[in-house]
Formats: structure tokens, C-alpha cells, sequence
């Protein structure tokens, strides 16, 4: 029996168009051999969602009308297949593109912000944060692209999460090709938290949403979809905010705020947005004197720093004055704390807990997965390891000191102090304590465990079916063999063929779907142009003449000899003779020579190092 879709009454076939009919539905659901399947889980990355937010709706939380009534709110129940909620410590600062790259086990990026300081171009550099995208973001089958709507979540963050929300599940259906995870980025749930909006309700509304598609999926594919849920980081709710004022702080002390770091007393502070943490980036040898200078700060909570010429030791100081050195092994991940003046971290429970387990070694130190079990519901979650990786590998250009600001006070730019009422402000993250780090992994498959961004991977197959973009885009970046040895979870050949790269080179990497169409020397055609901040329509193209001088023209054709490289993926070294003026930002561009026409494959700005050569970060 079948029934008709538009009449609602039974129409009865022959037993041979029912065997057909079968026979059609067997092939559409034979998923591993046909290719054409529904991808089997949806991984939601939802930007922000604290644990404590999501295990208090698994819970049920008793909140009030407009007309004052209470009334219940419940989602993402075990009566709907849910497990607990568990938590995903993020990275510190606590920030997300931080976080997510973190996550994914992605290369580093080049800062914490995507306004960042460079120590190779010694210089702040500022990418637009609306329309750059970065890694874990092309890593995604779905996030939002359009700017403007992008622009609009700081705004409208509810209707951009709803539009979010319709886009990405819209889309999931039409991925017939997948067989594995639907890769999903929401970004709005933390504008709309950032603007105090009410974060509960829209995850009631995005759990009734994923039952309805549940549902027909059921129907569809004949199984239940897998869902997996991650955020990044928590949000803390202060009630109210105050901006700190380092700013003023540091030039009264005598500290200038720069852009560069030519003289002991410079230090550049970038800043974007409105988060409760503060980078600081000063010559080394300042860090012992800056260190307690900033614990006076007002709204500074903890302050945290790499000691000069000790490059595995780090210290981290309270606004009491209490002072503790960590320890870092690198070799063993093992970290050890040692007090010097009260216990900034408080700590001495967590040291004891781990003697009396006989966890600590002879020298005090412990591993850094017992450190973990012994602090995951600690006010500092995994302090140790999150505070050593922010000073030295979760970004390329790690600051000298990080500060963790008390709830309630905020960092932000002068322009955004101006544009910004923090009246109307919400809430915000970064932070080292558990509020702003508590990130969640929930799913309705598996049971979750208490994890960190560093972990979670490791928990679902190292994400190994994220989307591969160089194989399906244009694009094109500058790598070095030190940067790329920091890639955490190596998916491409690039991941692990960049070892045959000579150290303290810089070289140009190039992907396009329509390299693997062409010869492996076919020419990739460059030219290198010094960036008009303040462009002049006369000589802003490359022309003959002293403003060529500026710029130059390169034609790469032998790319790196790779055992095994990807058709749609070239590597090439820079020429030795690739001397430009220094501290200077320029443009590179690229394109290929096509049937007709030639085609473009890149365009993105670098800065040159002191000595004129191009810095890949
Ligand atoms: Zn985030």
C-alpha cells in the first residue's frame, strides 16, 4: 500500500512496480556504495553556549512570563535521546576563533584576534574580521558567508541566529555526497549573548527544530541522525561591566602603547571587540617588572607571563600580590606549581589531592591529563596547561602576558568604548575561570566525558571528515616549516610533507580545483605589489617605471617535490632574491593562464620582515 502525497487516499500498485518501488528505495538509502546518503551525523557548532546554560535546560529551569507566571523550560532531554551535557574547557583566553582552531587541531592562526602583533614584521597588523575567514571556518559544510548578514548578528543577533539556523539545516538535505559529518558554524548565539539576549529560549527553539529534522530523517534514511553539539567557550553574565583602563594605566607608569617594539619601555596591546581578557606584547626582559605592575590594575585578576630566557617557565601573579611559578615539561606534558607567595590559582588543594594519589613525580610534577581530572570543576579549569599554551602555542604570535580580568570589568578599544553602550551589554567571555571557559560537547549517540579543546577531537575520530576547502576552493598562503609543525591534527599530506621544508624559509602555497587539470610545472603566474593605504588611482596596478621598483613580478613553475602531493595543490619556495623594502605590507596576487582567459587564484596582503623578506605570520 502507498500513499498518494497529494490525494491522501490508498492506491494499490502490481506486485511489479512495488518491487520497483522497493528497489528504488533500497538504492537511495545504500548509502557506502552509491555515494548518494545523507551525511550520517550533524556536528552543530554553536559559538559560546556555557555548560552551565546547557546542563540547566537538560535539568529544567523555572523561569517567569512577561505577565509574571512561571512557567518550565526543558531541551535537549534523555527522553529525546540526549546524554548529559559534558564540558569543553576552552583555551586561554577563551576566545573562539582561539578555541575552535583549537577544537579542530588546526595550524594556530597568526593571533589571538584577528587584529594581531607580529613579531617577525614587528608590527600590529589588522585583518577585517567580517570578511576574512579562517581555517575552522572553511572547515565547515555550512557558515554563514555574507557579510552584510554577518554585520547583522552584532545587531539582530536573534533573527541572524534564526536565519543561521534555517540556512544550515535547509542545506544539510541537499549533501547527498556525504557519508559522514555535516560540519555546521552558528555564530550568532554569542553576539546574541554579548547583547544580552535570552540564549535560553533560543536553544528551545533550535531543539524543536532538530526533532522535526530528526523526524524526517528517520523517515528518509531509514536511521536516526547522530547529533553532536559543541561550543567553545562559556559566557559569564555579569550583571554589569566597567572598562579597564590599561591603557592609561601603562602610560602613567610610564609604558608606551605602540604599534611596533623598538624600545624597552613599548608595548602593544591589540584589541578588537569587548572581552574580559587583556594581551600585552613587550620586549621580554620588561615582562618581571610588568607582571606585578599590572596586578594594581583595577579589574585585573590574574596576571600571567613567560619568564625572559627561561622559555618553559611562567609565572602568574593575583591582584594580592600572590605569586607561583609553573613549570613546563614539554617532553612529558607534565607541568609542576610552585608557590612563592600565598597561592594565586588556589591550588595547594589540587597539589595535595594529587601527592595523596601519588600522581606527583620527584620533582613536583605531574601529568598534564591529572592535572585535568584534578581541576575540571576547579574555579581555574586546567590552568596550568591552558595558561602555558596561551603564552606559547595556541596562536603564532603569542603575547608576554595575558591578564584574566575580574567579571564585571571589560577590555575594549577606544572607538568600541564609544560605540558601544556597555549598559546594554550582556555578557562576555576570555577569561581563565570556569564561567568564560566552560564550554559543552552534547550528543544524542554517544555518552560525553568532561574534556578540553585540546581533547575533544581525540573523542570523535580526530573530526577526520571536516570538509577539505583546498580541494574545492582558490586560495593560497604563506608557510613555514615551524608554523605548520604546529598543526595538532595532521589531515592533509601537506599536514605531515611539510618536514621536507627547509627551516627559516618562507614559501608560497597555492590550491585551486583547477590545478589538478594542469601539469605539475605549469607556470602560477605572481605579482607582488606594496599596499596603498591611501590609494591613488594612478599608480595603484603595477606599472613600468620607479614604481615598479615597489613590486615585482614572479612566475613560479617548479613546485616542492612532494612523495604524494594532491593534484589540486602546489608548494613553492620563495626565490632567494626576493628582497622587498622592510616592515612594509604588500599584496600577492596569483593567477593561472586558462583556455581563453587567464584565471585569478589568490589575492591576500603579508608584511615583510626587518630584513625585507616576506613573514608568513
Ligand atoms: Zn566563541
Amino acid at each position: 500500500m502507498f500513499l498518494g502525497a497529494n490525494s491522501g487516499r490508498s492506491v494499490h500498485f502490481g506486485e511489479s512496480v512495488r518491487r520497483a518501488v522497493l528497489l528504488l528505495l533500497l538504492v537511495l538509502q545504500a548509502s557506502p556504495c552509491t555515494g548518494l546518503a545523507l551525511p550520517k551525523r550533524l556536528v552543530l557548532g554553536l559559538d559560546g553556549i556555557a555548560y552551565r546554560d546547557m546542563k540547566s535546560l537538560q535539568q529544567g529551569v523555572v523561569c517567569t512570563n512577561i505577565w509574571g507566571r512561571p512557567f518550565r523550560r526543558q531541551a535537549f532531554t534523555s527522553s529525546e535521546g540526549y546524554f548529559p551535557a559534558s564540558r569543553l574547557v576552552s583555551t586561554f583566553p577563551s576566545t573562539s576563533d582561539v578555541a575552535w582552531t583549537d577544537i579542530f587541531g588546526d595550524r594556530p592562526l597568526p593571533g589571538y584576534q584577528r587584529t594581531y602583533f607580529s613579531a617577525a614584521a614587528n608590527s600590529q597588523i589588522v585583518i577585517n574580521g567580517i570578511t576574512t575567514t579562517m581555517e575552522h571556518e572553511s572547515q565547515m559544510n555550512w557558515q554563514l558567508q555574507n557579510n552584510m548578514f554577518r554585520t547583522m548578528g552584532y545587531v539582530y543577533p536573534v533573527h541572524t541566529y534564526e536565519l543561521e539556523i534555517h540556512e544550515a539545516l535547509r542545506n544539510f538535505w541537499n549533501d547527498m555526497d556525504n557519508n559522514g559529518g555535516y560540519y555546521v558554524y552558528i555564530r550568532a548565539t554569542d553576539d546574541a549573548q554579548h547583547l544580552d539576549r535570552d540564549i535560553l529560549d533560543m536553544l528551545c527553539g533550535l531543539d524543536n527544530q532538530l526533532q522535526a529534522m530528526r523526524d524526517r530523517y528517520r523517515k528518509q534514511a531509514g536511521r536516526d541522525l547522530q547529533i553532536l553539539i559543541l561550543s567553545d567557550h562559556g559566557h559569564n553574565h555579569a550583571s554589569s561591566f566597567k572598562r579597564v583602563a590599561v591603557r592609561s594605566f601603562l602610560e602613567k607608569a610610564g609604558y608606551q602603547i605602540m604599534e611596533s617594539i623598538k624600545n624597552p619601555k613599548d608595548v602593544v596591546l591589540p584589541t578588537t571587540g569587548i572581552e574580559d581578557w587583556v594581551e600585552i606584547h613587550n620586549a621580554p626582559a620588561a615582562t618581571i617588572t610588568l607582571v606585578p605592575l599590572l596586578t594594581h590594575l583595577e579589574g585585573a585578576d590574574l596576571v600571567t607571563g613567560r619568564v625572559p630566557d627561561q622559555p618553559d617557565r611562567f609565572l602568574v601573579m593575583n591582584s594580592r600580590g600572590e605569586r607561583a611559578d609553573i613549570d613546563w615539561n614539554p617532553a612529558n606534558h607534565t607541568y609542576r606549581y610552585s608557590t612563592e607567595k600565598g597561592d594565586p590559582l588556589n591550588y595547594q588543594p589540587v597539589i595535595e589531592t594529587l601527592a595523596r594519589e601519588q600522581l606527583l613525580d620527584a620533582d613536583g610534577f605531574a601529568t598534564a591529563d591529572a592535572w585535568m581530572a584534578a581541576t575540571l570543576t576547579n574555579h581555574y579549569p586546567l590552568a596550568l596547561e591552558r595558561i602555558v599554551r596561551g603564552l606559547t602555542r595556541v596562536t603564532l604570535n603569542p603575547a608576554t602576558i595575558l591578564i584574566s580580568l575580574n567579571n564585571g570589568y571589560v577590555h575594549c578599544g577606544f572607538l568600541m568604548q564609544k560605540g558601544a553602550d556597555l549598559s546594554t551589554f550582556g555578557s562576555t567571555h576570555g577569561a581563565l575561570d570556569n564561567l568564560n571557559s566552560d564550554g559543552m560537547v552534547l550528543s544524542n549517540f554517544t555518552p560525553t566525558r568532561d574534556t578540553s579543546s585540546k581533547r575533544v577531537a581525540g573523542l570523535f575520530d580526530d573530526f577526520s571528515d571536516v570538509r577539505n576547502f583546498r580541494a574545492e576552493e582558490n586560495g593560497a598562503e604563506l608557510v613555514t616549516k615551524t608554523e605548520q609543525a604546529l598543526t595538532r591534527i595532521a589531515r592533509e599530506p601537506f599536514d605531515s610533507d611539510y618536514q621536507v621544508l627547509s627551516s627559516n624559509e618562507v614559501y608560497l602555497r597555492v590550491w585551486s580545483p583547477q590545478l589538478a587539470h594542469l601539469d605539475l610545472n605549469a607556470p602560477v603566474n605572481v605579482t607582488i605589489e606594496k599596499v596603498n593605504h591611501f590609494p591613488n588611482p594612478q599608480n595603484h596596478r603595477l606599472v613600468s617605471g620607479p614604481a615598479a621598483a615597489l613590486g615585482r613580478h614572479l612566475t613560479f613553475n617548479q613546485p616542492v617535490a612532494f612523495s604524494d602531493p594532491p593534484a589540486y595543490e602546489r608548494v613553492y619556495a620563495l626565490p632567494s632574491d626576493l628582497v622587498l623594502k622592510p616592515l612594509t605590507e604588500y599584496r600577492i596576487s596569483g593567477w593561472i593562464r586558462g583556455q581563453s582567459k587567464s584565471l585569478n587564484l589568490f589575492e591576500f596582503d603579508f608584511h615583510t620582515d626587518g630584513r625585507g623578506r616576506p613573514a608568513a605570520y
